[in-house]
Formats: structure tokens, C-alpha cells, sequence
């Protein structure tokens, strides 16, 4: 942990944890990522919600799977160290549920237990539950939803019988944010027609619950994966109360539905990045596995808002460029359009609308500049 964060756990030891209002929490949540924010306030947590009990149901529409696996691979807090700590009833996630199905050996199952159908019209019934859904939406064919059926349903009923009776919706990863991959441009993307849960790409009007006619309070956590803090913290502030929903929406969320301390509007990755120094420099791989700015080699970090090159991902151990990938910006709403063509230089946009080699040739003169006024002073004993 470093020094600042070091002091800050401490200003923060002081102030009572069920007290503390949402913006220390907030600030906390962003200096301290999960694992220390969850080891500091652990015993304050439990006594917080030890009468409490907050369901979850997870539902998945047109995915990978990613972001369950991302979330399940948190390090520490582990995803049943977060369930256990913040309280939480896993009640639905179909990748995790054991022997759900309709049939068993041939019969037909009718108890909750082992039909997932039965239990999650049980869990609607109950209300109350945080609704999580990771995966997009198709509207298509023709608006009828049918390139997703499970169990006879399409998934676009699914969701809006799960919406319905939900306290809130998190949204989690770039499909189920903004429609992600499967709403990528290409010849039949007009005819699947996927859609995230409140927008569809930038459009805030766009979503399946726009479709369906349901107001609900949404929080986008998109990526490609989403990271698991952004997540699980993301899920306790609102369980907490940290975050109450819908009234402080407006003031912690973006225009994207997204919540701007793990997206903060005027950051990007690239002011984080481990490799900035040779961007500054004007050094660039032209060749993966060097150790130069990934700007060549189509980085669009510059267009990402996104803490991952603070907060980093494997349990703060490296990210993307540092590992020597280009930031295909996941965290966007137009992604992987915006984002195209991926792996290769952005030629047209430049930095801030500059082209890159001028900005580099400013960004070489500048540091020249500064170590010819450096050296004079040294030569001048200032
Ligand atoms: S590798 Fe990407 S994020 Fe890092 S300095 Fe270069 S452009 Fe910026
Ligand atoms: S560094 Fe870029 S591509 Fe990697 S997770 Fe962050 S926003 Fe996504």
C-alpha cells in the first residue's frame, strides 16, 4: 500500500464507517480498490448489515461469460469472501446454480430446488432483489427477441420479468451496459439487433428496457471484461446504502450510466499508463513485445475513462498495456466500433485531435526545452 494510501486508511480509521457519508465513501472506495477498502472496514460491514440480507439474482443474456469468470477470479476479496462479507444471497446465477433444469432422469422437476424456472418466478414474486445482468439483449428477428430462447422464453421476456420487481439493475460488462461485441457493426447486425440493458451503444434511449417500457434505475459497469472491484464494490455501496438508488444516481453516475469513480470523465488510461514516459519521449514500439508507448500499435488508451492503470487488474499485480497489449478502450459505449480498427494506429484522431507525431515532436521539444533550462540553471549553480 502506498504512503497516500497509507494516510488516507488512517484519516479514515477515525471516522465511523456507518456515518460516513457517500463521497468519503466514495473516496475510499477509489484510493483503497476492494482488498483494502473490505479489510479496513470488514467488522463495521458485517455490524452494518448483520439484519440485513440482500438478494442477488444474476441473469445472462447473449455473453461469454467473462465477467462471471472476471469477478470470480477477484483475488482478494474473493467473490465468497465479498458475498459473505457484504451479506449477500446469491439467489440466481445460472453459470454457478447446481443441477438446475426441468428435467431430472427423465421427470419433470416441479420444486425450486432443482427447476430454475420455479425459483426465479418465486424470487420475482419475493421482490427486493438486486438484479445483475450480464449480456446483451437481442430485439431481432423483428423485434420478437427469439436469437436468444432459454427454456422457451426468450430472454428479452426474462428480463423484463426480472426488471420489474428489481430495487435496481447492474449492469454488468460492455454487453450488457451498451450491447458490446454482439452489437458490433457487420452484415446481419441490423437483423440480431442486440441492445444493452438501458442503452444501445451511446444511446440512452436505445436499451431493452426503453423497449419494454420499464422504468428502472440502471448502473453501468462496462469492460471486456468488467473488473471484479468495479463490481463488487459497485454492488456493496448499494447494498451498504453508500450509493441510494435512485436519488444519488445523478451525482455519482456519467452520462453513460457509468459511476465516475471508477470512470472518471476528465481521466483516461493513458495518464496512468506504466509506459507514459516513452510516450512523452516520443518512443514507440512499432513491434509487439517491446517496451515503448503501444501508441503504434493502435493503443486507445487516450480514449478510455478508466482507473486500470491505478487500480490494475489481477489484484493490482499489471493491466493491459503493461503487459504489453494496446488499451482497446472496453470501457466504452461505442465499443468495439469506436474502438476499430483494433491494433492499429488511430492516424485520423491523434491525441486530442492532433496527429501523434506532431504531438510527440512537441512532447521530445518540450522535454528538450525543459533539460536545456535544467542544465543552464545547473551550469548557473541555481
Ligand atoms: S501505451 Fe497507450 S496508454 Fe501507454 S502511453 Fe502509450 S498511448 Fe498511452
Ligand atoms: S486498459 Fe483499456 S482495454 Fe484494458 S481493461 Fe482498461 S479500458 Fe479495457
Amino acid at each position: 500500500m502506498s504512503t497516500g494510501i497509507k494516510n488516507l486508511v488512517r484519516t479514515l480509521d477515525s471516522v465511523d464507517f456507518l456515518k460516513m457519508d457517500r463521497r468519503t465513501f466514495m473516496k475510499a472506495v477509489s484510493a483503497m480498490g476492494a482488498a483494502a477498502f473490505m479489510g479496513t472496514y470488514k467488522a463495521d460491514i458485517v455490524q452494518a448489515l448483520e439484519f440485513a440480507e440482500t438478494k442477488l439474482v444474476w441473469l445472462h443474456g447473449s455473453e461469454c461469460t467473462g465477467c462471471s469468470e472476471s469477478v470470480l477470479n477477484a483475488g482478494n476479496p474473493d467473490i465468497v469472501q465479498a458475498l459473505q462479507k457484504l451479506n449477500v444471497n446469491l439467489a440466481f446465477h445460472e453459470t454457478l446454480c447446481a443441477q438446475q433444469g426441468i428435467w431430472n432422469d427423465g421427470e419433470l422437476v416441479n420444486t425450486a430446488e432443482l427447476n430454475s424456472e420455479i425459483l426465479l418466478e418465486e424470487l420475482y414474486k419475493e421482490g427486493k432483489y438486486i438484479l445483475v445482468v450480464e449480456g446483451s439483449i437481442p430485439n431481432g428477428p423483428d423485434g420478437s427477441g427469439r436469437y436468444l430462447v432459454i427454456g422457451n422464453k426468450t430472454f428479452k421476456e426474462t428480463l423484463g420479468e426480472a426488471a420489474k420487481n428489481a430495487v435496481a439493475i447492474v449492469a454488468v460488462g460492455a454487453c450488457a451496459a451498451y450491447g458490446g461485441i454482439t452489437s458490433a457493426d457487420s452484415e446481419v447486425a441490423k437483423d440480431t439487433d442486440y441492445r444493452g440493458v438501458a442503452f444501445a451503444k451511446e444511446d440512452a434511449n436505445g436499451g431493452m428496457l426503453q423497449i419494454l417500457g420499464i422504468d428502472k434505475p440502471v448502473i453501468n459497469i462496462p469492460g471486456c471484461p468488467a473488473h471484479p472491484d468495479w463490481v463488487l464494490l459497485t454492488v456493496g455501496a448499494v447494498i451498504l446504502g453508500k450509493i441510494k438508488v435512485p436519488d444519488d444516481l445523478p451525482a455519482v453516475l456519467d452520462k453513460y450510466g457509468r459511476p465516475m469513480v471508477f470512470f472518471p470523465p476528465d481521466h483516461t488510461v493513458h495518464e496512468n499508463c506504466p509506459r507514459r514516459g516513452y510516450y512523452d519521449r516520443g518512443e514507440f514500439d512499432e513491434q509487439v513485445g517491446g517496451e515503448k508507448c503501444l501508441w503504434k500499435l493502435g493503443c486507445k488508451a487516450p480514449y478510455a475513462h478508466a482507473d486500470c492503470g491505478i487500480r490494475k487488474w489481477n489484484s493490482g499485480i499489471s493491466m493491459c498495456t503493461q503487459a504489453g497489449g494496446p488499451c482497446i478502450a472496453c470501457v466504452e459505449p461505442g465499443f468495439p466500433d469506436t474502438s476499430r480498427p483494433l491494433y492499429v494506429e488511430r492516424e485520423d484522431l491523434g491525441l486530442a485531435g492532433a496527429n501523434i507525431d506532431t504531438v510527440a515532436k512537441v512532447a521530445v521539444g518540450a522535454a528538450a526545452v525543459a533539460a536545456g533550462v535544467h542544465a543552464v540553471r545547473r551550469m548557473k549553480g541555481e
